[in-house]
């Protein structure tokens, strides 16, 4: 590791508070300004304290953990509901559509924020600079 890596990590922020910040899908810099513009697209920066988001590459990750989260959870419970109840086919699905669309729809927002916190907490991408 070079002096200037050591450097760096060194100089991270905080990673919990600003990870618990995203989650509630507010700025990881003050914690009070939004951190999206509608339910998924991130501001250009912060409404209170002006931090720039322009450089959050969150990708595909936040639909990555979604779906191996709500996967994890889903497919033991539809394996436990099918063996202990034996419900009607149309009865099992329909729930479980619901039950997965719903969980999805919480999660990713919320992951997105978190994953965007971390980020910015990681200094990563163009979030080095301090503003
Ligand atoms: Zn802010």
């Amino acid at each position: 590791m070079t002096e200037t890596t050591m450097n760096l990590s060194e100089s991270d922020r905080p990673m919990k508070p600003a990870m618990w910040r995203g989650w509630r899908r507010k700025c990881p810099s003050c914690g009070t300004g939004p951190l999206f513009k509608g339910y998924l697209k991130v501001r250009a920066n912060c409404p209170v304290c002006d931090e720039d988001y322009t450089p959050q590459r969150a990708d595909d990750g936040p639909a990555y953990l979604t779906i191996l989260i709500v996967g994890h959870i889903m497919a033991p419970l539809i394996l436990i509901a099918f063996i202990k109840y034996r419900p009607d086919p149309v009865i099992l699905s329909s729930v479980f559509i619901v039950g997965c669309v719903a969980l999805s729809l919480f999660l990713l927002p919320r992951l997105k924020g978190m994953l965007v916190a971390i980020q910015w907490a990681k200094r990563m991408h163009g979030f080095a600079e301090d503003s």
